[in-house]
């Protein structure tokens, strides 16, 4: 009697909680799972009208229409003040609602089985409008519809949009759709936009502005790119991303079987936008320093462009036409976007060697994360949609297309692609999970992909895997470093140097391999084809070799993947500054391949910085001039810009920067120039930013130097100023000026003084997320902490958590990835 008295009590109590989550803030993955059950045919009727003054409001007018099984409360999502909604009225009658917790709740009583129409008029939020003086735009990955406009904000109710603007006549408008009517009255612009394809709310879109409209024919589509830029050697550059963008396309279309499956493709290139890239349909906004590149482009930065048009085009089919079920897998949209981007960028550069790229690229970026105290699973729990923008990082954007590499490899490519259009075909217009696709594929092959899933998609981590030699004997064995006995299964090679080289296959598929050794082998080199992944620990007396040796070897991937296991160690504590700066200055010297020199000089820059001197300085200079490959020079030169220790060094930059004659330094190069040597010359700082302000013509870029250089002034109650102007969210407004900023606030320079800023840089973490776009807690994270060495930095941190014992563990993540540096510092000096 007592166990039932309690089951029922355990059984309300849970539906009471149930009943609540549908009411918290954000959105509840209960109160999407309810929705998605009630909510049928959906289509959002949304009209705009917006000034040219960024401070007036803009007014908005939704009908949000649907189908109910029977009359039922509806819980829209807006996040807002309430005093923005001005009235609301459902199949014609005015309703009564409540305002709560960033919902708007309509009574049962108001909605009837059947069509129902909601009227709303309202004024919009501005959060996401990404309001400047002569354009706006949207931005509402991944639940920012809901500070523009009320909706149902969630993934997988996806609906038709129809747009009506109403912009200043001397303005341009883009959306998902093409314009259907355009009338102009009083100076005043009206336009319809034809209705979506069903599109999630994250894809809805539109700019507006003082745009340059720009088109290209690629045979019977029309390609339209929308651009401010006033350089015309940048504006020449279309060309080759109109060809980037048709290729992609082509490629995509062959690839999937399917043809572009939405209306139309325009793109638009913007100053000051927060990612490189975000893929709304027919309105694929880009970053403009990404697209537009300087003279002179790095090898690099020519590779980076291609790859984000490619993977904002590969979205079109892979998260814009089929789209995950909820953001917990939002990463198999991005999985797909790099490891189709890396398929397509191939035929694009015939010269590359792509296998290298690979692992320049996504490896590299993979395991930067995946080596912090911070790393997570592919795959992570979301309980509510407020915190999807935590998600994102570089272990979805790129262990998750390291992870797919491997199972390529396990099903074959042909299985795998007959997988590919089978999924993208069943689900078109519609949305997928993770397991929907691992089904489909795991039908195409004898291979058991759900276990291989289950370790490398559901698990944090990577595997520590240390050679071992016992006379001829070597004993391979494979650790989980967060100690749960995982194991991960992969194949990769080794090379056994010995008279000759020897090549061997391993698979590792259990926790060790002991294999024998030709009698002749003197060192053991591990994963030389790149294909493993984890922290490869050589011998010690084969890691002697290597550090001496590495780039003689011929094969470059092999010698790219030497140089990068040879870092793991490094950033392990393995190797120390000045054997690691001696490695790569030797490396640096003998190397031909521009991809695996530009590594070099990344590499370089933390020994530089930490031991840095005037005599490998000067070695440094020396190879800026003379190294063969022109972007190395240039990356020498930016190095040293960034890290220099000497009086000297400073010297050489300032007339660099002053002289202005370098062949390969660009416009940005000498921007960078100035805000260093404002800091590092402090007594000239006021003349060097008047002079650099003096030479900047484009007046986004200038609204650009004025905000970022506010951060260099040698006065310390201005950078007090500065800092705590960053603390309102409405001066971190355009994130890249403003992570600049805390960047340069937080110089290794001022190293010291900057501490101070650590502890309220870190208390503000929260706010940033919810006031700040995707990828910006990440990024304010980095710029905060990126530079702090000091155990009085640690410490801070420390202070940090164990003030806030139940910190978000997403959030927390990412305050652990930033501040790995200073991690690994206290690391290597308890092992000291
Ligand atoms: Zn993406």
């Amino acid at each position: 009697m007592i166990l039932i008295a309690a089951c029922l009590l355990m059984v309300s109590c849970q539906s009471h909680e149930k009943q609540n989550k549908l009411y918290e803030e954000g959105i509840s993955l209960e109160l999407a799972q309810l929705r998605k059950q009630e909510i049928k045919n959906l289509k959002y009727d949304l009209s705009f009208s917006i000034s040219e003054k960024k401070e007036d409001p803009v007014n908005g007018e939704a009908h949000i229409r649907f189908n109910l099984q029977h009359p039922q409360e509806i819980i829209l999502d807006f996040r807002e003040s309430a005093d923005k909604i001005k009235e609301i009225s459902i199949n014609g009658k005015t309703s009564t609602y409540i305002f709560r917790n960033e919902h708007l709740i309509l009574p049962e009583a108001s909605s009837m089985q059947g069509e129902n129409d909601v009227y709303i008029r309202f004024t919009a939020g501005n959060q996401s409008l990404n309001r400047n003086d002569e354009y706006l735009y949207t931005l509402l990955v991944p639940d920012r519809a809901r500070t523009v406009f009320p909706c149902f904000e969630q993934p997988n109710l996806k609906a038709e949009f129809t747009l009506q603007l109403e912009v200043p006549d001397s303005w341009e408008a883009v959306s998902n759709t093409s314009i259907q009517t355009e009338t102009t009255e009083n100076g005043r612009k009206n336009l319809t936009f034809y209705p979506t394809e069903p599109l999630s709310t994250y894809l809805f879109s539109f700019v507006a502005g003082k745009l340059k409209k720009v088109e290209y024919a690629d045979g019977e589509r029309i390609l339209t790119a929308y651009h401010r830029e006033t350089d015309p050697k940048r504006i020449d550059q279309l060309d080759i991303i109109f060809h980037q963008v048709a290729s992609s396309l082509h490629w995509l279309e062959e690839y999937t079987g399917m043809p572009y499956p939405f209306a139309k493709y325009s793109f638009i290139i913007l100053p000051g936008f927060q990612y490189g890239g975000m893929e709304h349909t027919g309105a694929t906004i880009y970053n403009d320093t990404r697209m537009f590149l300087s003279e002179h482009p790095t090898p690099d930065e020519e590779l980076g462009r291609a790859e984000l048009i490619a993977h904002e085009t590969a979205h079109m089919w892979f998260g814009d036409l089929v789209t995950m079920d909820w953001f917990n897998d939002v990463w198999t949209k991005e999985v797909f976007a790099n490891y189709f981007a890396a398929c397509i960028t191939e035929p694009l550069f015939p010269n590359i060697n792509h296998s290298l790229n690979w692992l320049k690229t996504y490896t590299a970026a993979s395991l930067s994360e995946d080596r912090t105290l911070g790393s997570t699973s592919i795959r992570q729990p979301l309980d509510n949609l407020r915190n999807a923008g935590l998600i994102y990082g570089n272990i979805i954007y790129n262990k998750a297309p390291v992870m797919m590499k491997k199972l390529v490899e396990i099903m074959g490519e042909e299985a795998y692609r007959e997988g590919i259009q089978e999924y993208v075909k069943t689900y078109a217009y519609n949305n997928a999970t993770w397991d929907d696709l691992i089904t489909i594929l795991d039908r195409k092959t004898e291979e058991d992909l759900v276990s291989f899933s289950d370790v490398w998609v559901n698990e944090k981590g990577m595997p520590h895997i240390s050679f071992t030699r016992i006379g001829q004997q070597l004993i391979i064995r494979q650790s989980d470093p967060y100690q749960r006995g995982l194991i991960w299964p992969q194949s990769f090679q080794i090379t056994m140097k010995g008279e000759t080289d020897k090549l061997l296959e391993i698979n590792l598929n259990d926790s060790t391999l002991v294999l024998n050794l030709p009698e002749d082998t003197y060192a053991i080199l591990p994963n030389t084809d790149g294909r493993g992944y984890g922290l490869f620990i050589p011998d010690v007396n084969s890691r002697e070799w290597l550090l001496k040796h590495w780039q003689e070897t011929k094969d470059d991937t092999a010698r790219q993947s030497l140089l990068m296991l040879l870092y793991e160690n490094y950033q392990a504590n393995l190797i120390s500054d000045q054997i690691w700066m001696n490695t790569l200055l030797s490396g640096l010297s003998a190397e031909k391949n521009a991809l695996t020199a530009s590594t070099i000089c990344s590499y370089l820059g933390e020994p530089l910085r930490k031991i840095g001197n005037e005599e490998t300085e000067e070695k440094i200079w020396e190879w800026s001039e003379k190294h063969p490959i022109p972007s190395c020079k240039l990356q020498l030169i930016r190095s040293l810009i960034s890290n220099t220790n000497s009086m000297a060094s400073i010297e050489r930059i300032y007339q660099l920067w002053k002289d202005q004659s370098h062949p390969l330094l660009n416009e940005r190069d000498y921007m960078n120039m100035a805000y260093e040597l404002a800091i590092r010359k402090p007594s000239l700082h006021e003349s060097i930013i008047d002079t650099q302000r003096n030479r900047l013509s484009n007046p986004d870029r200038l609204r650009e130097f004025d905000f970022i250089s506010k951060a260099v002034t040698p006065d310390t109650l201005k950078m007090d100023e500065c800092f705590q102007s960053l603390m309102k969210a409405e001066n971190r407004r355009i994130e890249p000026w403003a992570a600049s900023a805390l960047s340069y606030l937080n110089h290794p320079q001022r190293g010291d003084y900057a501490i101070k800023y650590i502890r309220p840089g870190l208390e503000v973490m929260k706010e940033i997320q919810r006031t700040g776009d995707i990828f910006f807690p990440r990024n304010w994270a980095g710029a905060l902490l990126r530079h702090h060495r000091s155990p009085e930095a640690y410490e801070e941190i420390q202070r940090f958590f164990k003030a806030h014992p139940n910190y978000p563990t997403l959030l927390k993540n990412k305050i652990l990835q930033a501040a790995w540096p200073l991690y690994r510092e206290a690391a290597n000096s308890l092992e000291m």
